[in-house]
């Protein structure tokens, strides 16, 4: 029986990333508010909000500062843009501070509204460097299966999941995508770690090789992959990548939207992972979700291109309304500020291995094949058979019905494709939130796997 809310949803609202059909007969999960790492539902039922939200609010569900900060700024200038020489202090503190932090050269920040644009951006401006280098045909993008980037025609397009091509003639000519560093599923029998990421890596050789290092502009990764399945890349797999893109001028893009602010233990994921990028997109944590900001990282070549393309045509020719809104850019500067007083990331480093200790335990699971992950991010992969890896049809939605089990037993988890189930909760989760969450999650294995028996599965 669904909620006089929940029908009132099934009648009026399309949801992102939703099975549109399900959804008429299950109806949404409505929540109303939250505290710490909890979240509650209309009916004042407690979940863990393992996902923190969609991976990113870092901070937990009621911090008075960031309300504080948007509050603040919202009374003293709740909006002004940042075209055509207008400018606020929020936007320019925040990119001096964003400066500092980057692990990358940074000359300057382009701020968007979400993780999508901050790749979309990226895309262009890959192009817009090679035509100010004067070489033009250098304009592909390469991405990899598995990984994700966004929404947008160009960021669907530099992603590597079916739901993101499928009906929708995508990806755009000039997109291509090399294999996915995923050792538990994609390695050959008996190859070691370092040799899986040098087949990865010469098949990007190849790739770009056969089409002609002067037509590829640049690679894009996450750096662990979160909605392709929360896939740590194995030992040597992005020094094997780095070399590539080097030997042929390949533009390297880390997708920071995930693991940047602390995810891995360290502000960015890319140094976490020994990354060594040209440039970064951030959103997410950025603002520990509380209010919509993204953006990337300008190196000084790439600004010095910029400039020129500026006095050839007169301007810069991009950019939103909301590219760095005030309020937005306030809260995220009272994020950063939190993450520092709080030592966050350091907090994260501390208690990664508790949180990856009860991870791995969960492989012990009769119908878990891999339970794995770095810092606090997590995924775990249902298998039909252990020995095999074999995996379930996926019309029996295996991981999707683990998620709905976790569900009832006040947990929020995320199910991907493959039966990969996703953990991410917010970075100031305690060691015993961290246990009753593995404990809720256990349960609902328990469940599944019972399920899996009653529905004949096996
Ligand atoms: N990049 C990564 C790695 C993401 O996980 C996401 C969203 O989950 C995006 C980009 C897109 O961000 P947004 O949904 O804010 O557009």
């Amino acid at each position: 029986m669904l909620s006089n809310l929940a029908v009132r949803d099934v009648e009026t609202l399309i949801h992102p990333y939703t099975n549109l059909d399900a959804h008429r007969s299950a109806g949404p999960l409505v929540l109303e508010r939250g505290d710490g790492v909890h979240v509650y539902d209309t009916e004042g039922r407690p979940y863990i909000e393992g996902m923190a939200g969609l991976w990113c609010t870092a901070l937990g569900y009621s911090n008075g500062e960031l309300v504080e900060a948007a509050r603040e700024q919202m009374a003293k200038l709740p909006f002004t843009h940042l075209f055509s020489g207008r400018s606020h202090d929020p936007a320019i503190e925040l990119a001096e501070v964003l400066k500092e932090l980057m692990p990358v050269p940074t000359s300057k920040i382009f701020f968007t509204s979400s993780g999508s644009e901050a790749n979309d951006t990226q895309v262009k401006l890959a192009w817009y460097l090679n035509n100010a280098l004067g070489r033009p045909k250098k304009k592909k993008i390469i991405g990899r299966q598995r990984g994700y980037h966004g929404v947008t025609i160009a960021t669907a397009s530099m992603t590597g999941l079916p739901a993101n091509h499928t009906d929708w003639d995508l990806p755009l000519p000039g997109f291509l995508h090399v294999g996915c560093p995923h050792f538990y599923r994609f390695a050959e029998p008996g190859e070691t770690e370092a040799a899986f990421s040098q087949r990865l890596a010469d098949e990007l050789e190849a790739t770009i090789l056969r089409e002609g290092p002067e037509t590829v502009a640049a690679f894009i990764a996450e750096p662990v992959m979160g909605a392709g399945g929360a896939i740590v890349p194995p030992e040597g797999y992005f020094a094997a990548i780095q070399a590539v893109l080097a030997r042929y001028e390949v533009r390297f893009i880390a997708d920071e939207v995930i693991c940047g602010f602390g995810r891995l233990g360290t502000w960015f994921g890319s140094e976490a992972l020994g990354m060594r990028p040209d440039t970064l997109s951030f959103a997410k944590a950025l603002t520990s979700g509380y209010v919509p900001l993204g953006g990337v990282s300008v190196d000084e070549p790439l600004y010095e291109a910029m400039r020129a393309q500026s006095l050839k045509i007169g301007t810069f020719g991009h950019g939103t309304t909301y590219s760095g809104h005030p309020v937005a850019c306030a809260v995220a500067l009272k994020t950063i500020e939190i993450y520092k007083r709080e030592r966050i990331v350091e907090g994260v480093a501390a208690k990664a291995p508790h949180f990856q200790a009860r991870l791995s335990r969960l492989a012990e699971h009769p119908i878990v094949g891999e339970a794995c992950g770095l810092g606090l991010i997590g995924g775990l992969e249902i298998v039909a058979d252990k020995a095999s890896r074999r995996q379930y049809e996926p019309k029996a939605g295996v991981a999707a019905r683990c998620v709905a089990f976790a569900q009832a037993e006040g947990l929020i988890v995320r199910f991907l494709m493959g039966d990969r189930i996703a953990v991410c909760p917010p970075l100031i989760i305690t060691a015993d939130e961290i246990d009753a969450l593995f404990d809720r999650l256990t349960r609902a294995l328990d469940r599944t796997a019972d399920w899996i028996r009653a529905e004949g599965l096996e």
